[in-house]
């Protein structure tokens, strides 16, 4: 199957999502009103946090790690999976259950979630879900809205408690991460992938590690030449030494310029020249190649 017919298959099925959504639950806006309450008190208490696909975004993973004090290569071996399907644009991480029978999640405690502060954003947004109409001038940035989604043998719909979906989501400190969900997007349902594009093997080991795998993709900004060829702010190369927020910021720049051509990255004036000048000594080179063997190859 072509590439282009692998972007329309993933369209059409997006679109089938999409209407079933629409199709199955309501839609709310901000300040559409439904109950719910999860605490020790409601008898399936911890009943979700186990045999449940939670897909990981570059944030989420950046956010567990640090709870955990663990570096980024340790976490993804430890507690994600990979999957691979054939149609993938790009690497797609999932927290990984327990291997037992429970498949438990390996944070849940018997006092709940025991990386709550840091948990994952569909942790936080249960039990709402959220989507975005993308037939609309903004793209994928169109119309948000949320539905509810009530999980079999989840009893917190149950509960009086009732919230506004604005105030779920602020109660839950969502907000924060939307910002970076919004930024990944860009890079994930970039049109580059929309015109059929695909990513080689070495460009989609370079995606996974600058956004997930951010101790080798710091690596690989201070250890090669990079800083040398591009122009990038001081402060924002002495905050990327110890700060992975800031080197996610970095990464999803450095990634739109490498793998879309996007002019996120400048290139020093002298990097540029040096280019130049190679470049030209290559062309120079295969010309006198070519007269030597007389054009014949
Ligand atoms: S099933 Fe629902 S109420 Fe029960 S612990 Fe999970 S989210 Fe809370
Ligand atoms: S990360 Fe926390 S809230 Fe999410 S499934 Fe695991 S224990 Fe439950």
């Amino acid at each position: 199957m072509s590439s282009q017919a692998t972007a329309a298959t993933q369209e059409e099925a997006r679109k089938q999502l999409e209407e079933k959504i629409l199709a199955d639950h309501d839609r709310l806006g901000p300040d559409d009103r439904f109950q719910f309450a999860c605490h020790p008190g409601v008898a399936c208490f911890n009943h979700c946090c186990s045999d449940v696909n939670i897909f990981l975004s570059p944030y989420d993973v950046l956010r567990m790690r640090k709870n955990l004090g663990m570096g980024s290569t340790e976490f993804l071996e430890k507690h994600t999976l990979l999957p691979i399907q054939k149609d993938m644009r790009t690497p797609v991480v999932v927290l990984r259950m327990g291997d037992d029978e429970s498949r438990n999640c390996p944070f849940v405690t018997e006092a709940g979630c025991g990386i709550y502060h840091d948990r994952p954003w569909p942790c936080r947004m249960y039990p709402l879900g959220m989507a975005a109409q993308k037939d609309t001038p903004d793209g994928w940035r169109g119309e948000r809205f949320y539905f509810l989604m009530k999980e079999d043998g989840c009893l917190g719909c149950d509960q009086a408690r009732q919230w506004t979906v604005r105030d779920w989501l602020a109660d839950q400190g969502v907000e924060e991460y939307d910002v970076w969900g919004e930024a990944f997007k860009e890079l994930a349902l970039h049109e580059f992938f929309e015109n059929g594009g695909t990513l080689s093997p070495e460009k989609m080991e370079m995606f996974y590690a600058a956004c997930y795998d951010l101790d080798r993709f710091r690596r690989f900004v201070f250890n090669t030449t990079l800083l040398e060829k591009f122009d990038v702010d001081e402060d924002l190369v002495e905050e990327m030494r110890y700060s992975d927020e800031a080197l996610l910021r970095f990464g999803f720049l450095w990634l739109r310029f490498s793998l879309f051509g996007e002019n996120t990255m400048k290139v020093r004036p002298d990097a540029a020249e040096a280019a130049r000048e190679s470049l030209e000594k290559r062309t120079l080179q295969n010309r006198k190649r070519t007269a030597a063997t007389g054009g014949v190859r």
